[in-house]
């Protein structure tokens, strides 16, 4: 079986990340069997300078007969001053919304090698392990009435809505149960049900589901803002964190950044399963494409090799190679192999590829140690 991956390297250090990934993704076809086939499109500023828009049809045509795609980041100060509708982020946004990706699954795991670049202590996030489950398609980022008006009176008005269906709330949910399953039992649904309509309605159909469903598992609810206060406080009660986009976007770089580095930060969205049974997935690193170090060969590719560990995983159900790819980035930060950004002062650091090489040479070290065994 072919297995078609199409890569979106995107613009700034999107295509320095992306090209260390692919080499991953060649490696596990060579040893592994993956089988890949690798195709690649344009989205966001480079496809807005090639073509006039940042989501060409092209690009939309490839992603949706494609098995599973990566992407890079896109943006950067080049295109900042472009009318919204033609910013690279449009690119992002409407991929997510044109293959229906409403699930956002952003994980904070703590490598122990790197639990002390932390701006917290070692003792409340080593072996950290949350799973961030983000609604992606609904609330005030797409919601309807939005926009600025100028009033009578010469003042002005700015407005977003916050918009969810009970079965936009609902698919989500089930998601974040079935993710626990998997992983400790336990999931955390985020709100503001207090205060907003909408999200009291959040709360009542996650509970449904979990009743009906997912009796199993176990569910409590939060206000957002004693979320945010928690991830900080004691990070390590939590399982898998479910929540809507807004809340989600911002939990999730909370999240992000107990970790150490946004270098180090994978993420996966998935939509619907299809009538052919192939699930829609796009799986990206969580930084942007940081123009002040892009073209200079120092970004840390890991997020992105940390997201081809989740494609194997979810799209392609190889959790054993996941689990292979996960055990070599663990081994390369042992071994004190360090990009500047996850760097402690002093310390010595490898360039991009560099940082690729090494988990190469890796997994050729721990593939071959597994076939003796
Ligand atoms: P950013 O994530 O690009 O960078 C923030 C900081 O983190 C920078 O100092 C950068 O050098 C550093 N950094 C990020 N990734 C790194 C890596 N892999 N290795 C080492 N250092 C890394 O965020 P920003 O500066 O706010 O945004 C820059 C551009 O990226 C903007 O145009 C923004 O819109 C876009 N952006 C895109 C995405 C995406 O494509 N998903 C996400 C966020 C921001």
């Amino acid at each position: 079986m072919t297995r078609n991956i199409l890569l979106l390297p995107g613009d700034g250090i999107g295509t320095e990340v992306v090209a260390e990934a692919k080499k991953v993704i060649d490696w596990f076809s060579a040893h592994r069997g993956l089988n890949a086939k690798t195709d690649e499109a344009l989205l966001g500023g480079c496809a807005y300078d090639a073509t006039g828009t940042p989501f060409p049809k092209e690009t939309l045509e490839k992603a949706r007969k494609s098995d599973a795609i990566l992407l890079g980041a896109v943006g950067g100060p080049k295109w900042e001053s472009l009318d919204y509708s033609v910013r690279p982020e449009r690119g992002l946004l409407g991929i997510r919304k044109e293959l229906q990706l409403f699930a956002n699954l952003r994980p904070a795991l703590c490598f122990d090698a790197l639990a002390d670049s932390s701006t917290l202590k070692r003792e409340v996030i080593a072996g950290l392990d949350i799973m961030i489950v983000r609604e992606l398609t609904g609330d005030v980022y797409f919601g309807e009435p939005r926009g600025v008006e100028t009033l009578p009176d010469g003042t002005r008005k700015g407005y977003n809505t916050l918009v969810y269906t009970s079965p936009e709330v609902q698919r989500i949910a089930r998601v974040a149960f079935e993710l626990a399953r998997k992983r400790n039992g336990r999931v955390c649904s985020v709100d503001k049900a207090n205060v907003l309509e909408a999200t009291e309605m959040w709360r009542q159909e996650v509970q449904k589901i979990h009743d009906e469903e997912y009796p199993d598992t176990q569910l409590s609810h939060m206000y957002v803002d004693n979320a945010s206060m928690q991830l900080v406080r004691n990070p390590r009660q939590f399982d898998v964190m479910v929540t809507t986009n807004m809340f989600g976007d911002i939990l999730s770089d909370t999240a992000s950044m107990l970790t150490g580095s946004l270098g180090m930060l994978p993420s996966a969205s998935l939509g619907a399963k299809q009538a052919d049974g192939r699930i829609p997935s796009l799986y990206e690193p969580v930084h942007g494409s940081a123009p002040d170090i892009a073209g200079q060969n120092k970004a840390n590719p890991l997020a992105t090799i940390l997201s081809v560990a989740m494609m194997l995983r979810y799209s392609f159900d190889l959790g054993k190679d996941a689990d292979l790819l996960e055990a070599a980035v663990r081994n390369v930060l042992a071994k004190g192999i360090r990009t500047a950004d996850i760097a402690v002062k002093g310390e010595k650091t490898v360039t991009t590829s560099e940082m690729g090489a090494a988990v190469l040479k890796t997994l050729d070290e721990l593939n071959k140690n597994a076939k003796a065994a």
